[in-house]
Order: C-alpha cells, then sequence, then structure tokens
C-alpha cells in the first residue's frame, strides 16, 4: 500500500486500490474479495462499504485491513481470513482443521431433503447420520430445514467436531440447538464398539475425502495449501473412504434405507466396481450437480 496520509485513504479508495493489487497478484474475483476483507475488518456488512464509502480509515484499521491482504497474497482462503463461509442457507464458521463447504456440495443436501421430506403414510422421524461431518455444513443445514428428523453426526477430528456443534449452537433454533449428537469415530468403526448398541439409520450421508493422491500437488495452493488433507485426500485412486464405508454401511441401515455419498466427477466406474460385490446395496443412482458433472451417488439398501 503506498504511503499516504491514513485520513487521504477513504473506504472507496483503499477498495479501488486493493482490487487492481489483487489483480496483479492473480486473486479471484478481486473486487469481492477486497470487500469481503474490508467488510470484515471493519465489522460492517458489503452494502455499509458503499454507504460509507468516503468514510476515512483509521491507522489502527488500516493496519489490520494491510494484514489480511497479506494473508490472501500468500494464498489463504478468504473463508479462513474472516471465519465463515455461505453455505446452501446459512453462514458456517469455518477455520483452518475443516474443508470450506463447496457450493457443489449443495446438491448432496438437495438430494437428502428429497429422501427426508419423501411422502409417508403416518409420519415417522428418520434417522440421520453423516460421517465425516467437518464443519457441519450438511448436517445442520438438514436439521435446520428438517426439525423432526432425528441426527448424528461424526467426524475422526475433535477439532472438525468442534467446529460442527459450534455451527449447530449458531445456526439451529432454540429447542433444536442440541439436536444432533455428535461423536468421533472414523467411519463406522465407533458404532461397532458398543455391543449392544445397534443403530439402524434410514439415511447415511457423506462427503469423503475422494481426491487421489497423486492429483494433489495440482490442487490450488489455495485448497493444497491450507485444507486438510484428511478432507481431501482419497489415498491412491481417491476411492479409500467409498470401500470403507461401503464395506460396512448396509449393517446399519433399515431395510430400503438409502446412502448419498458424494463423489469426483469421474468416479462413477470406480464406484461401480466397489458396488459390485454387494447384493445388499440396490437401485443405484448418479446424480449431477449444477456444472453437469456427476457428483452425488444415491444407493438404496434392498428391503430384505
Ligand atoms: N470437491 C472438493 C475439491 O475439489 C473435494 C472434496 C472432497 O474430497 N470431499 O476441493
Amino acid at each position: 500500500m503506498p504511503e499516504n496520509k491514513s485520513n487521504d485513504w477513504t473506504i472507496i479508495k483503499i477498495l479501488s486500490w486493493t482490487e487492481s493489487y489483487f489483480k496483479d497478484h492473480s486473486i479471484d474475483s478481486p473486487r469481492l474479495t477486497a470487500q469481503m476483507l474490508l467488510a470484515h475488518c471493519l465489522g460492517i456488512k458489503q452494502i455499509d462499504l458503499y454507504l460509507q464509502h468516503d468514510r476515512p480509515l483509521q491507522k489502527n484499521e488500516l493496519s489490520r485491513f494491510k494484514a489480511l491482504i497479506k494473508r490472501r497474497i500468500q494464498n489463504e482462503p478468504v473463508a479462513y481470513i474472516i471465519g465463515e463461509k455461505g453455505f446452501f442457507e446459512s453462514d458456517f464458521e469455518v477455520e483452518k482443521g475443516v474443508l470450506i463447504p463447496r457450493p457443489d456440495t449443495e446438491t448432496i443436501v438437495e438430494q437428502a431433503l428429497k429422501v427426508l421430506n419423501a411422502r409417508q403414510k403416518d409420519f415417522k422421524p428418520k434417522t440421520v447420520l453423516e460421517l465425516g461431518a467437518g464443519s457441519g455444513a450438511i448436517v445442520v443445514s438438514l436439521a435446520k430445514k428438517n426439525p423432526d428428523h432425528v441426527y448424528y453426526a461424526s467426524d475422526i477430528s475433535f477439532a472438525a467436531l468442534a467446529i460442527a456443534k459450534k455451527n449447530a449452537q449458531k445456526l439451529l433454533p432454540g429447542m433444536m440447538k442440541d439436536k444432533i449428537s455428535f461423536f468421533v469415530g472414523d467411519w463406522l468403526s465407533s458404532l461397532k464398539k458398543f455391543p449392544g448398541f445397534d443403530p439402524r439409520f434410514d439415511l447415511v450421508i457423506s462427503n469423503p475425502p475422494y481426491i487421489p493422491t497423486g492429483d494433489i500437488q495440482n490442487l490450488q495452493p489455495e485448497i493444497r495449501r491450507f485444507e486438510p488433507m484428511l478432507a481431501l485426500d482419497g489415498g491412491r485412486d481417491g476411492l479409500d473412504s467409498f470401500r470403507s464405508i461401503l464395506k460396512d454401511v448396509h449393517h446399519y441401515l433399515v431395510p430400503g434405507g438409502t446412502i448419498l455419498l458424494e463423489m469426483g466427477f469421474d468416479q462413477k466406474k470406480g464406484v461401480q466396481n466397489i458396488l459390485k460385490p454387494y447384493p445388499e446395496y440396490q437401485s443405484i443412482e448418479f446424480i449431477r450437480d449444477l456444472a453437469g458433472h456427476n457428483r452425488v451417488i444415491l444407493i438404496k439398501k434392498s428391503i430384505d
């Protein structure tokens, strides 16, 4: 930022300067990024930046803003810098250690809502389990929309669970705040550990890590250097978590229960091969995201 008497930097001037600085550093959406960071820094809404466009920045505001610009130039994702990401119908808290929810993942939420809203003669609450819940974006979105069902969510990372719980507390209304039971677990292994505890779910949902290990190095630095590998690296062919989940999940589904898994756009064949040896799984359907890529697999467990 060029030297300037600090009170010469009005909101509008600093936005323009930052926009071109970000452009020079090939940062995506330079104007929007500048706005998001400045609004966060000043504790105001983006619209207020324009309502207060000729407000000069204080010295301490300027130096705080400079620090945020520096973090973004070093490739830190905006969501980690401002501590939140909009997903589905809510703003989720995120920090290093949880995957930033992706717009692609709204496809699996929409599919899950269809399953939960499927007509029944008599209403019976459904039991839902999310595996690898991360920030809680999926399970909290579902619980918020459909408060009448029963929700469980697990993650192998304590740090992620703490954030998912925070999001549930923040985003679910009053009585619902403790609606989701969170537990630590490596896919389904922790469910096996309690003799006598024999849960059966109507819906199991997951956005597991599915990027092949060898492809990680080609990801944008924002992802590769900042996001948790635990949530991204799916092993040699990217399909390790599908193998682990599908090996066991049929034991934990009611007859006719549903599994929804997010997957990579080119993993259809691989997932089909994993499913072949299991007669328990029937009616397998691949669902496309808004970009037209196969993104979600919907599997029904057989009814006998
Ligand atoms: N779609 C994510 C990405 O490309 C990957 C998410 C995942 O592995 N579950 O960054």
